[in-house]
C-alpha cells in the first residue's frame, strides 16, 4: 500500500458538466414513451396467468407469474438475504436491520417518477415483479410466510424495525391495512416497531389515522424531489405521472398531527438538480416541524428516465451529508451555516474541533432512516449499496472505518496532512456488521 497521492486522483464520482455538484439544468430526465396496449397493466402476466409457488425470484428465466398484494409483497434483496430466501453475500455487512416490503401487482406502479426503476413506462420492456428497485431485486414471497417466520422469535431478529412500502395504485391502501394486520397477527409491534413509508397520491387523513391505531410506529412520506420544480418535474406533469407537491405535504401535516414529533419524516433524493441551500432549507423545516429527513444519493437507476444522468459526486453528497446530520441531531441551524453563490456549503457553522468530532464518529454518512435498537441517530433502514455500488460507496450501511473516513475526509475536503492515501484495497475488507 503506498502512503503517496497519485497526482490529480479523484476518488469519488464527477457531476454533470464535470462540475462538483449536479446542476439543475444538466439534470432533465428522458420524456417517457407510452407502452403498446398489449403491454400496459400487466396485460402480459395476467394472461399467461401462470400462479405462483413460494418465492419468486426476479429474472428466474420464467414468466412473471401472477401475483398480488395482499397475499404476495416484495422484498428487499438484503431483506431476502436476511432471512435465508436468497442465497448470497453483502460486502461488508452480515445482514440488514430492516425488514422492506413493497407492495405488489401485475399491473404495478401507476405512476411515472424519473429516476425510479419501478415506474409504469418500463411495462414495455419489463413486467413488474422483475424491475430493478434502488439497484437490486425484489423476490416476491407469501406475506404470511414472512410474517410467520419472523414470528417464531421477534424479540432475537436481526431485524430492529418493519417497513411497509405502498406504491401507487387504487388498492395500495385498503391492502397495506390488510398487510400489515398479517404481520401484526404473528409480530408484536413492540418487538419489532412498523414504519409505514406512504403514498400520498392516494390516501386521506383517515387512512393515515387508521395505519397508526393499527400499530404503526413511524409514517415516512417520500418527496424525493427537494423543491416543488423538481417534484413537477421528476414526480408531476414532467413525466405524465399523477403526483403533487401539495398533496404530499398535505398527508405531511397530517402525519406531523397524528404520529407526533420525531414520528414523521420525508425521503429526499440529493443531487437531482437542487442546490444544497435548497435540500438543506428543506432538512431545517422538517426539523422545525418536529420531524426528520431520510437521505438517498442520486443514483442513475438502470431502465429509469435519469439512467443516462451522473449520479450525485461524493463531494455534494458528503457536505449535504454532514450538515443534514448537524441540523437533525446536533442542535446546529441553517442560519448558522455558510453558503457559495452556487448553494454549496462553504462553513458548517460549528468550530473546526466539534466539525472534527461529528466527521470522526461516522454516524453523519451512514444510511438514513428510521431508527433501530442501537440509537436514534442510527438507522434501522441500512439500504445496504441502494445508493450507490460498494466500489464508491454513498450511504455506508455499517459504521464507516477509519480508512473509510479518510476517504470521506478527503470527499469534503478536509483531509488531514498526515493522512495516508486511501487505497481501493485497503477498503476491500469484511467488517463485522457493527
Ligand atoms: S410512486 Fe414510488 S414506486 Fe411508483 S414510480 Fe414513483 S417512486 Fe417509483
Amino acid at each position: 500500500m503506498s502512503c503517496l497521492k497519485p497526482e490529480g486522483a479523484m476518488p469519488g464520482a464527477t457531476g454533470a458538466e464535470g462540475k462538483d455538484y449536479n446542476p439543475f439544468d444538466a439534470m432533465q430526465p428522458r420524456k417517457p414513451a407510452e407502452a403498446p396496449l398489449d403491454k400496459r397493466n400487466g396485460a402480459a402476466v395476467k394472461a399467461t396467468d401462470i400462479r405462483p409457488t413460494g418465492t419468486y425470484l426476479p429474472n428466474n428465466n420464467i414468466l412473471t407469474p401472477h401475483m398480488r398484494s395482499p397475499e404476495y409483497v416484495q422484498l428487499s434483496t438484503a431483506a431476502a438475504m436476511t432471512l435465508g430466501l436468497m442465497p448470497g453475500k453483502m460486502h461488508r455487512c452480515s445482514c440488514t436491520r430492516c425488514l422492506n416490503i413493497l407492495l405488489t401487482y401485475p399491473e404495478g406502479c401507476r405512476a411515472n417518477c424519473a429516476y425510479c426503476g419501478l415506474a409504469r413506462h418500463r411495462e414495455a420492456e419489463r413486467d413488474y415483479a422483475d424491475r430493478n428497485f434502488i439497484r437490486v431485486d425484489w423476490p416476491a414471497v407469501p406475506m404470511e410466510q414472512i410474517a410467520e417466520t419472523v414470528g417464531r422469535d421477534p424479540e432475537n431478529s436481526p431485524f430492529h424495525r418493519m417497513c411497509i412500502s405502498m406504491i401507487t395504485h387504487p388498492n395500495s391502501d385498503d391492502d397495506t391495512k390488510t398487510v400489515l394486520k398479517t404481520w401484526t397477527d404473528y409480530v408484536d409491534p413492540g418487538a419489532i416497531p412498523i414504519s409505514i413509508l406512504s403514498n400520498p397520491t392516494t390516501m386521506t387523513r383517515q387512512d393515515v389515522a387508521t395505519l397508526k391505531d393499527m400499530g404503526s410506529d413511524i409514517f415516512t412520506v417520500a418527496l424525493d424531489a427537494a423543491t416543488p420544480e423538481l417534484f413537477d418535474r421528476t414526480r408531476g406533469k414532467g413525466v405524465n405521472s399523477p403526483h403533487k407537491w401539495s398533496k404530499y405535504w398535505e398527508i405531511l401535516e397530517d402525519a406531523r398531527e397524528i404520529f407526533g414529533a420525531q414520528k414523521f419524516g420525508a425521503h429526499i433524493i440529493v443531487g437531482m438538480g437542487e442546490t444544497e441551500h435548497e435540500v438543506l432549507s428543506l432538512v431545517q423545516q422538517l426539523v422545525d416541524m418536529g420531524g426528520h429527513s431520510h437521505m438517498f444519493c442520486f443514483f442513475p437507476e438502470k431502465g429509469s428516465l435519469m439512467d443516462h444522468l451522473p449520479a450525485t459526486p461524493r463531494d455534494q453528497w458528503r457536505r449535504v451529508q454532514l450538515a443534514r446530520y448537524m441540523i437533525d441531531y446536533c442542535g446546529v441551524r441553517i442560519d448558522q451555516m455558510k453558503f457559495d453563490e452556487e448553494g454549496r456549503v462553504t462553513d458548517f457553522g460549528l468550530p473546526t474541533g466539534e466539525t472534527d468530532a461529528i466527521i470522526d464518529a461516522g454516524i453523519a454518512f451512514r444510511t438514513s432512516g428510521c431508527p433501530g435498537k442501537f440509537a436514534e441517530d442510527i438507522s434501522a433502514c441500512d439500504r445496504p449499496y441502494g445508493d450507490s455500488p460498494p466500489s464508491n460507496i454513498a450511504s455506508y450501511p455499517f459504521q464507516p472505518q477509519p480508512a473509510d473516513l479518510r476517504l470521506i475526509r478527503k470527499q469534503l475536503g478536509k483531509e488531514r496532512p498526515d493522512d495516508p492515501y486511501v487505497e481501493d484495497e485497503e477498503l476491500d475488507v469484511v467488517q463485522p456488521y457493527e
